[in-house]
């Protein structure tokens, strides 16, 4: 028989129960006793869920209190010096001040893991790097598992994916060349998970999903030849992506068994297959269930790759299981009393796909669940709620001339010269003014009835106004409305277009204790009524200076949400990007003349494999011209990115042909802009000069040092003056001293330039 495996479930809880207890302990509300309580009736809940759900392989340590990478981290004894650990067992408290430093230490850095919206915590290596099992936590959640009667496959960051993602805090050292020190330490953990009762232990080594260096092939071979001598059946879950060129080094270890992701990368299944019908007996784990997103899964399709695996390798070597650990959905749609009945039948979350993965593994007993799945298959495919035929007609009738503005930049800038009559150095903001207390707790009354519609009109008004005033008193020369009336830059679209849908709890762990709740984008996107134009005219109103209008882009909307999966992500983004045009077009005919696009998410859909890299950069930067050309010369798009890389994707950027990019830079000291420098950027450039980031008020004369620097990579006539990014984290105090230090900077450097022209 086929068994019902699961990969790592989501830990917070269905009510965001790990986050408040842990919040609550960092304020000193609970003690720690309390806080791992909360752990323990947790994971007891979750692990009985999967048992009643009908999994029978079902995974331990995937529970963390902060972070994964971070637990293996502290399970290996890989503490930075800075953390003054004085070796030994690294406890719980010394993984938080880790993660979120102290006030002697620096917290150690956070990334995205791969391309989900889960970030994890950097480990740190250095050249004299020692390695010690330091950290228990994955035996002693196997025992506790093992105590409630649940035998669990107990899951680790396999060696080869924990030194890839980690970082060398000395120059030169790869932290492969680490393997040898490390593997010792796999060892002895696996040898006491062993010795606990562990009989198969999941080692996740998603890194298979990426490019590969010879530098990781070879600590593949070396890691996975020494642990399999440790007694324990080895399983390598990979996910995200396809094995590739990679499959078949992978499928020659010496491993028991192989997870892949047939969600991420169906077309791998011959190819899997061929490699492991060897007559031996392997196990091979069938990730079918999509572990990434909120649908449903059709049952009857499903089968299909399982059928395969089974007729050429045999039932008991097939697992059935989530593409990868469902950590990435949230947690039970039970809960969602909001949705209607008909939108709820089209969606599965952690707890639903457990039962769909049990179903999988034993059709013959579920036939029931298949008959429904493939009712709501139908109900959604011929759904008029889910295909607007105007949407697809536009999509369809969309021509390269559509993705061009009617002239070239040198012709567009003089006319918004003409138009906007500006400074040298003109100074701006990217959009959200903060967002205090007061803005929070009126949009808590209004959506809780307790404030009136018109109360909190006037109210945001009110904020609006002050806003105004105190940017023409700072002497800003572009001016935003300030954003109080939104909470989130994509929620504040997506709930005023057609085919988004809003969970109450549908909550999914970012990093450490933050979640967010991504909008599902269910069906055809389209725009009912102008969504920004009343504050953006209100604003401008108030005004003689020019209103930046204020947008978040296609591709940062579909990257923030949970995307329909019956039809290319390319299709749906170029919808959001019509939508967005005609925003732009209402904008504009409503007398805002400057208007920003926001695409801060536009790296981050970056494909794991450069091969991949094109192709989505292609359509990404058609969807954000598509959104944005519709425009007169005169009428100035702006763009903001914040906190990635640009340089190796530079010529995208600049294919994006926005008039004026603001960009993040103040932290690395304006190094990002050598990108700009380098491939000669050839538009207008706002290098944000104040990291917004920090509550710290930097001087006049640290940001005028910042466009000095600036100025002598870009041409001064093409600067503009910013903020890094929005402002609506940071207090009206620090605002109002850093702006007029950042006005100062701008009228020093317009000094300066007037004399050099002289
Ligand atoms: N306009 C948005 C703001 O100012 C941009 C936010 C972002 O870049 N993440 O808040
Ligand atoms: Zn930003």
């Amino acid at each position: 028989m086929t068994k019902a495996a699961n990969l790592g479930f989501p830990r917070i809880g269905a009510n965001r129960e790990l986050k408040k207890a842990t919040e609550a302990y960092w304020k000193g509300e609970i003690d720690i006793q309390a806080l791992r309580k909360v752990g323990e009736v947790l994971r007891a809940r979750h692990w009985r869920l999967q048992k009643e759900a009908g999994i029978e392989i079902i995974p331990s340590n995937d529970f963390s209190f902060y972070d994964q990478m971070l637990d293996m981290t502290a399970m290996l004894g890989v503490v930075p010096p800075r953390f003054e650990h004085e070796g030994g067992a690294v406890d719980l408290d010394t993984v938080f001040a880790m993660a979120r430093g102290t006030d002697r230490a620096e917290a150690m850095e956070m990334t995205k893991w791969f391309d989900t919206n889960y970030h994890y915590i950097v480990p740190e290596f250095h050249a004299d790097q020692r390695f010690a099992l330091s950290s228990r936590k994955a035996v002693e959640e196997f025992a506790e598992a093992k105590a409630l009667g649940i035998h669990t496959r107990p899951v680790l960051i396999g060696p080869v994916t924990f030194l890839s993602l980690g970082k060398a805090k000395d120059g030169g050292l790869d932290p492969l060349s680490l393997t040898d020190r490390v593997l010792p330490v796999y060892e002895q953990l696996i040898g006491e998970l062993r010795h606990a009762g562990a009989d198969w232990i999941q080692l996740d080594e998603p890194v298979l999903a990426l490019d590969l260096g010879p530098a990781q092939g070879e600590a593949l071979a070396t890691s996975y030849e020494s642990l399999s001598n440790g007694g324990a059946k080895l399983l390598i879950a990979t996910y995200f992506g396809g094995l590739r060129d990679s499959l078949a080094q992978v499928a020659g270890l010496p491993i028991d068994g192989l997870h892949v992701d047939l969600v991420r990368a169906p077309g791998q299944l011959p190819a899997v297959l061929d490699a492991l019908d060897d007559g031996g007996d392997r196990q091979l784990s069938l990730g079918v269930v999509d572990g990434r997103n909120v649908w449903r899964t059709r049952l009857s399709s499903a089968i299909d790759p399982i059928r395969k695996a089974i007729d050429r390798l045999g039932a008991d070597r097939v697992q059935i299981a989530p593409s990868c650990s469902l950590l990435h959905t949230p947690v039970d749609l039970d809960g969602e009393t909001g949705l209607d009945a008909e939108l709820k039948s089209w969606l599965a979350f952690a707890k639903q796909k457990l039962h769909e993965v049990a179903a999988l593994a034993d059709p013959d007993a579920n036939e029931k669940m298949f008959e429904a799945s493939n009712q709501a298959a139908q109900s959604r495919s011929a759904s008029p709620r889910i295909h607007n035929l105007a949407v697809s007609k536009r999509t369809q009738a969309v021509t390269r001339s559509d993705l061009e503005r009617s002239t070239p930049f040198r012709i567009r800038r003089e006319k918004q010269r003409a138009a906007l009559d500006l400074p040298p150095f003109p100074t701006t903001t990217i959009g959200s003014f903060p967002q205090t207390g007061d803005v929070r707790r009126a949009r808590a009354a209004f959506k809780k009835g307790r404030l009136s519609p018109p109360d909190y009109d006037a109210f945001l008004k009110a904020e609006t106004e002050r806003a105004v005033r105190i940017q023409e008193e700072l002497g800003l020369d572009v001016l935003v409305h300030g954003e109080f009336e939104r909470n989130d830059m994509v929620e504040y679209f997506g709930e005023q277009l057609d085919g988004f849908a809003f969970t109450k709890n549908g909550w999914v762990q970012s990093y450490g204790t933050r979640c967010v709740k991504p909008p599902i984008i269910y069906g055809d996107v389209a725009r009912p009524q102008p969504m920004t134009v009343a504050w953006s005219t209100y604003a401008q109103s108030l005004t003689d200076k020019p209103m930046k209008g204020m947008l978040t882009g296609p591709v940062t909307i579909l990257q923030w949400s949970f995307v329909r999966d019956d039809q290319p992500r390319s299709l749906t983004c170029k919808q959001i990007a019509l939508a967005i045009r005609d925003e732009v077009a209402d904008l504009e005919a409503s007398g805002i003349r400057l208007i920003q696009i926001d695409e801060p998410a536009l790296r981050e859909g970056l494909p794991l494999r450069r091969a991949d890299w094109r192709a989505y950069l292609d359509w990404a930067v058609d969807c954000f011209r598509l959104a944005s050309s519709g425009v007169a010369d005169e009428t100035q798009i702006h763009t903001h990115m914040c906190y990635s890389e640009f340089n190796d994707i530079m010529p995208s950027i600049a294919a994006l042909d926005a008039d004026v990019i603001s960009i993040e830079t103040s932290r690395s000291d304006m190094e990002l802009l050598d990108g700009f420098a380098g491939f000669d950027y050839p538009n207008e450039i706002g290098p944000g000069i104040w990291d917004i980031h920090a509550p710290r008020v930097p001087s006049q004369n640290d940001m005028r040092g910042l466009l000095e620097k600036a100025s002598s990579v870009i041409p001064a006539d093409r600067l503009w003056v910013n903020p890094d990014c929005g402002l609506k984290t940071r207090g009206w105090a620090e605002t109002r001293a850093s702006l007029a230090h950042l006005v100062g900077a701008a009228r020093d450097m317009r000094g300066a330039f007037a004399s050099s022209r002289r």
